[in-house]
């Protein structure tokens, strides 16, 4: 049966005087443990804010969790498997290409190192995240939001989650739920991902490369990995670089090593670098490129990249795809199971039906570019516009459209820096998104495993929920 709205783990609403006390015991716990972020209005190195995160963790179906948790395995392999299908990629981006400036840089670095031969002999690291929605209509059963192969955050931060949510339910008298929040790991997972890495690539005095922003305002996510490597593999040493420092500081050495103050780099893990304003000048393209010839295991390379586009994950739904990739099984359609309606907007016959169906049914779908990073969608009546704007147009082929999903709403306290305390009960929706890692070259994978989750809740009404964006805040899953 569909559920509209999903019950919450304690009854709501709190009384006052308690809410007051919980909420500021729960700032205070964020800001302690790292659960924070810098603050985009007044950046100051020196201070940290709380993220904004969810008071009380929110509820989620222990099957659909589950089901997403199983399935990651089967996902990394699959996107392992398509980001080394040259021919697929190849005629998958094609006419997105010819109209997406950025990802025709990416593909054609791609290019430059496949004719090289460099791409296809490496290891690449994968540190993946699969996002979900439930869908109401569908018994409030997950489906797949994306697949992301670049810059996968939240896992430190919602790994610290979940022992604030059950320093708050014990003050608040219900210490006996907790038994219903599963163990996240996600940060100590995503970690032995780049240590693995590192030691696949066999050099000991080698380092570990984080490319970072220019400012990085999701600082506690990023260096709680860089904290976490170093005690517990103290001999490693972590650098941080902009792509431009990249640029100006590294150098390929004769073994084809990527070289920075003289030492060579093992594990280049972008953190930066997956949309068009990180490559302000060609100085940026130029350091990725030469990071994607040197030897170090690139996270992800720059074939992972492509593979985690929308225009991929659209392709993967077509009749016929997922068995090419994984043969005619039970895994193929649990995997099938997860998708919703995607359609092409390429320049042919299919790519019409879908622009006239959008466009009589805006509501019904979600236009999305080549891009990652939240805030590229279009929703509503933009649908509507864009579509009519880019009807007659190749232009239109660098989107896809996706059947909109409507999640059950859940009932929350959002605790945001600078708001009114105490806040209000609002009307939540949750997305769920499940760590992944892999490493392998094209013939062989060395590793691969689900290693944790976030939850990620945004305003019911809100189009999308990005944290880092504003809008969106850390939450723990509470399974029913
Ligand atoms: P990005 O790579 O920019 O994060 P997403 O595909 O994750 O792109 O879209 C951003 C956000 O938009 C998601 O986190 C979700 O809140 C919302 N969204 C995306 N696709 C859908 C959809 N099909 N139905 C409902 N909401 C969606
Ligand atoms: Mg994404
Ligand atoms: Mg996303």
């Amino acid at each position: 049966m569909s559920q509209a709205r999903l019950a919450s783990c304690v009854p709501l609403p709190i009384e006052h005087k308690t809410l007051v006390s919980v909420v500021e015991k729960a700032k205070d716990w964020a800001l302690m443990h790292g659960v924070g972020m810098r603050d985009k209005q007044h950046f100051n190195k020196d201070t940290i804010q709380i993220a904004p995160f969810v008071l009380l963790p929110s509820p989620f179906p222990r099957t659909e969790f589950t089901k997403a948790v199983d399935l990651q395995p089967v996902l990394n392999e699959l996107m392992h498997k398509v980001a080394h299908d040259d021919k697929f990629l190849e005629n998958t981006l094609q006419n997105a290409l010819e109209v997406d400036d950025f990802t025709a840089k990416l593909y054609d670095i791609w290019l430059k190192v496949r004719e090289e031969g460099i791409a296809q002999s490496q290891l690449s690291l994968g540190l993946f995240r699969s996002d979900y929605l439930m869908q109401k209509a569908d018994g409030n059963r997950i489906k797949q939001v994306e697949f992301n192969t670049i810059a996968s955050s939240f896992g430190a931060l919602t790994s610290n989650l979940p022992a604030m949510s059950r320093y708050i339910l014990k003050q608040l008298g219900y210490g006996d739920m907790i038994k219903n929040m599963p163990e996240n790991r996600a940060l100590s997972g995503l970690c032995s991902g780049i240590t693995a890495a590192f030691d696949l690539f066999g050099v000991s005095d080698a380092i570990i490369l984080f490319v970072v922003e220019e400012v990085s305002y999701n600082i506690c996510d990023q260096r709680f990995h860089e904290f976490y490597i170093s005690e517990t593999r103290p001999e490693l040493q972590i650098v941080r670089k902009t792509l431009n420092e990249i640029y100006e500081e590294t150098s390929i050495n004769e073994k084809g090593q990527l070289v920075l103050d003289s030492k060579p780099v093992a594990v280049v893990y972008y953190r930066s670098g997956y949309e068009p304003a990180q490559y302000p000048s060609v100085r940026e393209w130029d350091a990725r490129l030469r990071v994607e010839r040197s030897t170090a295991i690139k996270c992800p390379s720059i074939h992972y990249q492509l593979a985690g586009t929308k225009k991929v994950q659209q392709a993967l739904a077509e009749p016929g795809v997922l068995e090419k990739f994984m043969g005619g099984g039970t895994p193929t359609e649990r995997v099938r199971d997860i998708f919703t309606g995607l359609y092409s907007l390429d320049f042919d016959e299919s790519g019409e039906r879908a622009v006239e169906m959008a466009i009589a049914d805006t509501e019904r779908f979600v236009l999305k570019p080549q891009r990652e990073g939240g805030g590229n969608n279009l929703y509503g009546a933009d649908v509507r516009d864009a579509l009519l704007k880019m009807r007659h147009s190749r232009e239109r082929a660098a989107y896809i459209l996706m059947e909109r999903i409507l999640p059950p709403l859940v009932s929350g306290y959002v605790v945001r820096p600078g708001a009114e305390v105490p806040p209000p009960v609002t009307d939540l929706v949750s997305e769920l998104g499940i760590f992944g890692v892999i490493i392998g070259t094209k013939d062989k994978i060395y590793c691969n495993k689900q290693v944790g989750h976030m939850l990620r809740t945004k305003l019911a009404d809100a189009n999308e929920g990005g944290v880092a964006a504003g809008l969106g805040a850390l939450d723990s899953p509470y399974l029913l």
